[in-house]
C-alpha cells in the first residue's frame, strides 16, 4: 500500500518531466520540418499537388495545438490520479496521431527520400516516447501504437522494394522498444523501492531517536526541540504556552522496597497515566530524566495547566499503584511544578521556574502541584 502510493507519486512526477521533455523536442522537430520544407520547396523537390491539404498549414496547426498543450496540463494538475491518467492517455493518442499525420505528409510530399525520412523520424519519436513514458506501460503503448501501426501499413501508400524486410524491421523495433521499456521500468521500480525503504528507515530512526526506551514517551532531546518550536509559535501567534515538570515522590524508597524492575514498571504506568491525562496530538509528554517527566502544553495558560496537573493527580490516585515506602500516601504520587511561558523569557529561565515550583511543592509536603511565580525583572 505504502509502496504503491509512492510508486504512483514517482510515476506521476517522472511522467510530468518526460512529457515536458517530449514537448520541447516536438517543438524543435516541427521547426526543423518547417525549415526543411522551405528549403526543399525552393529547390523544387516538393510535390505539393500530391497532398490533398497544405503541409505548412498542417505544421502550423500541429504547432498551435502543441503550444496550447501546457494549458491542458495546467488544468489537469488538479485532477485525481485516475482522471489525470485517462486525460494523459487521450492526450498521448492525439499527440501520436498528429505525428502520424505529419509522417504521412512527408512521405507523400518529398520527391526524394520522403519515405525514408518518415521512417527514421518516426523511429526517433518512438525512442523519445520510450525515454518519456517508460514508467507507465499503458501510456507508452497509447503513444507508440498509432506510430507502429502507421509504420506497419506504410507499404500501402509508399513503394518498398522488400515489404517483408520493412515489416521485419518494424517487428524488431517493437522488440527493442518493449525490452528497453522493461529494463528502464524495472530500474525505476527498484529506485522507488529503495527510496521507500530509506524513508521507512529514516522514520524508524527518527522515532527511536525521539523516544525514551523504557516508558516509550518522548525523550528529553525531542522535548527540547519541540519546546523551542512551541516558544517561537507562542511568540509569533501570541498564544499561551505552559509546561508541567513532575517528579515521582520517594521513588528511591519504591526501588528499595519493590526492586528496580518493579520501579521500571511503575515508571511506565506513570508515563501512561500522564499520556491519558493530556490532549492527544497537541500536548507532549516526555521523560525528563530518571523519575522526572515533563509535559508541554501549547496554547494553555498556567491556570489551565494546573487543571491538567489536578487531573493527573486524581488519575494517579485512581490508579492507586501501591507504594508502602512513601511517606506521603500509600500509593505512588507526583509532585508537579507548573509554569506559563512569559513573552521574551529565555528557555532556561522558563524551565527553571517550573523546577523551582516543583521543589517548592516537594518542600511543602509533595503529592500536589504549584504554579510558578512570574519571572523577576532585573
Ligand atoms: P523525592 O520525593 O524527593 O523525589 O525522592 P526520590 O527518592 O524520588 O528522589 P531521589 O532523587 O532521591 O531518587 C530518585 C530515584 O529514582 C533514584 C533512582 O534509582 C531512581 N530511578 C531513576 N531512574 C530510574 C529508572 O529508570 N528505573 C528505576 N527503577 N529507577 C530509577
Ligand atoms: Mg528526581
Ligand atoms: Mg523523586
Amino acid at each position: 500500500m505504502y509502496f504503491s502510493y509512492h510508486l504512483e507519486q514517482a510515476q506521476r512526477q517522472a511522467l510530468n518531466r518526460g512529457l515536458i521533455w517530449l514537448w520541447c523536442i516536438s517543438l524543435l522537430a516541427i521547426l526543423f520540418l518547417a525549415c526543411r520544407y522551405q528549403a526543399y520547396l525552393e529547390a523544387g523537390m516538393m510535390l505539393t499537388e500530391r497532398l490533398p491539404w497544405s503541409f505548412p498549414r498542417q505544421l502550423g496547426l500541429t504547432l498551435l495545438l502543441q503550444l496550447a498543450m501546457p494549458i491542458g496540463w495546467f488544468v489537469m494538475l488538479g485532477l485525481t490520479h485516475r482522471r489525470w491518467r485517462v486525460c494523459i492517455l487521450l492526450l498521448s493518442v492525439l499527440w501520436s496521431l498528429g505525428w502520424v499525420g505529419i509522417g504521412y505528409s512527408i512521405g507523400v510530399l518529398e520527391l526524394r527520400g520522403g519515405a525514408s525520412l518518415t521512417n527514421s523520424y518516426i523511429n526517433v519519436i518512438l525512442v523519445m516516447a520510450l525515454i518519456a513514458f517508460y514508467p507507465d506501460s499503458r501510456l507508452f503503448y497509447a503513444f507508440v501504437t498509432p506510430l507502429l501501426l502507421f509504420l506497419l501499413s506504410e507499404h500501402l501508400f509508399h513503394s518498398f522494394d522488400f515489404v517483408w524486410l520493412h515489416l521485419l524491421a518494424v517487428g524488431l523495433v517493437l522488440i527493442v522498444l518493449e525490452a528497453g521499456r522493461r529494463l528502464l521500468h524495472n530500474w525505476f521500480r527498484l529506485a522507488v523501492r529503495n527510496e521507500v525503504e530509506n524513508l521507512r528507515l529514516a522514520r524508524r530512526l527518527e522515532t527511536l531517536a525521539n523516544m525514551d526506551e523504557l516508558t516509550r514517551v518522548a525523550n528529553r532531546r525531542h522535548f527540547n526541540h519541540e519546546l523551542s518550536k512551541a516558544i517561537v509559535h507562542s511568540r509569533h501567534q501570541h498564544v499561551p504556552l505552559s509546561v508541567i515538570l513532575s517528579d515521582v515522590d520517594y521513588f528511591k524508597r519504591y526501588n528499595d522496597h519493590y526492586g528496580h524492575q518493579a520501579g521500571d514498571a511503575c515508571l511506565k504506568e506513570v508515563a501512561q497515566q500522564l499520556l491519558d491525562s493530556v490532549r492527544k496530538g497537541e500536548d507532549l509528554v516526555a521523560r525528563y530524566g530518571g523519575e522526572e517527566f515533563v509535559i508541554l502544553l501549547p496554547g494553555m495558560s498556567g491556570r489551565e495547566a494546573c487543571e491538567i496537573a489536578r487531573r493527573i493527580r486524581e488519575g494517579l490516585a485512581c490508579l492507586a499503584l501501591e507504594h508502602v515506602g512513601s511517606l506521603v500516601a500509600p500509593v505512588v504520587t507526583l509532585s508537579q511544578g507548573v509554569a506559563e511561558y512569559q513573552l521574551g523569557e529565555e528557555v532556561d529561565t522558563f524551565l527553571q521556574r517550573a523546577d523551582e515550583a516543583l521543589y517548592a511543592i516537594k518542600a511543602t509536603g509533595r503529592d500536589g502541584y504549584r504554579l510558578a511565580a512570574l519571572p523577576t525583572s532585573e
